[in-house]
């Protein structure tokens, strides 16, 4: 079995001001070993949650799992206690996020905290774990790794800072890197480096990547399989090739139209009418329906089911299923 991580039917609830909202509804993926799934969607889809629950780091309360299990190489997550899950997110689940310098500390130099990192989990001490520090700046690409290493967070581009994040997320040699929105604070030309070095370090390291973003732009290069979420739902489940050459769900067909393309007009962007609903209010039927331009009268009332398609191919929407 090439599964690293296996989601199944989970359910995520938050309580909020306006009661429990569902956060995560019914959501299933697996990651193959070596391979990158991405998981689309705009803000508040609930992609990152998924991933939080996956590595237990929703706070609880107000989050709580409703149901539905998870498992990280057959060991299941949802009933694993914490010391047990400190161990797997230190060696064998690893994380980056969006702004970098949110999670390095100001007043150490980027080599002292990879190096306490090194320390934390694996056998090395002192000179050797700053040894090993100077080493994953390098295989960052990092020039001048040994003087870099001297460097305060603030002394480095945001670019470089996200290099350090991912020196210190691979210095444990984890099998799953999960990178929610690793590239959105920058620029596009760095952005495409910083994904570049990703797939490097998997194809060295055999590593699964789950990638979270809200830019379907991103993944194109980057994935093997794409989940593409809308409102705590999974609407459309594929291989990259598939979902860009035959979109099936208007929402994945919507996302694609909004994507610049470079032999066009950038202002003839199209982008997805309406607004991303509130998880307190999700409208009757399927969810997309006040913003589908397909919609009937079906859509209204029933929601659809995600169901396959085609062999491998999944997607909820009544065009499909009726
Ligand atoms: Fe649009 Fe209906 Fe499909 Fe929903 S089920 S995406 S409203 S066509
Ligand atoms: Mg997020």
């Amino acid at each position: 079995d090439n599964t690293l991580l296996s989601i199944k039917n989970l359910s995520v609830g938050f309580y909020t001001d306006e009661g429990e909202i569902v956060a995560v509804n019914d959501v299933s993926y697996d990651i193959e070993r070596g391979k990158t799934l991405a998981v689309v969607g705009e803000s508040g889809c609930g992609k990152s949650v998924t991933a939080m629950t996956a590595m237990k780091l929703i706070p609880s309360p107000p989050g709580r799992i409703l149901g539905g299990s998870i498992k990280f190489k057959g060991v299941e997550v949802t009933t694993a206690g914490e010391k047990q899950m400190r161990k797997l997110r230190g060696n064998e689940i690893a994380m980056i996020f969006q702004e970098p310098m949110t999670s390095l500390n100001p007043v150490y130099t980027i080599g002292e905290q990879i190096a306490e990192a090194i320390e934390l989990h694996q056998n090395l001490k002192g000179d050797q774990a700053w040894t090993k520090a100077v080493e994953m700046l390098d295989k960052v690409g990092i020039a001048e790794p040994a003087k870099r290493a001297w460097d305060y967070p603030h002394q480095m581009s945001g670019g470089m800072r996200q290099r350090v994040m991912i020196a210190m997320a691979i210095s444990c040699e984890p099998a799953l890197l999960i990178a929610d929105e690793p590239t959105t604070a920058l620029d596009v030309t760095i952005q495409a480096q910083i994904l570049e070095l990703l797939r490097q370090l998997q194809e060295t390291n055999n590593m699964s990547i789950l990638l979270i973003t809200h830019d379907l732009g991103v993944v194109a290069e980057n994935a093997h399989d794409v989940v593409v979420m809308y409102a705590s739902k999974i609407v459309e489940k594929a291989d990259i090739n598939s979902l860009f050459s035959k979109p099936m769900h208007p929402y994945t067909m919507g996302l694609l139209r909004s994507l610049p393309k470079l032999d066009e007009d950038s202002t003839r962007l199209e982008t997805i009418a309406g607004a991303v609903p509130n998880p307190s209010n999700f409208p009757p039927g399927c969810k997309f329906h006040p913003r589908c331009p397909h919609c009937m009268d079906i859509c209204r009332s029933e929601e659809p089911q995600l169901v396959e398609i085609e062999p491998g191919r999944h997607t909820a929407c009544w065009l499909y299923c009726k």
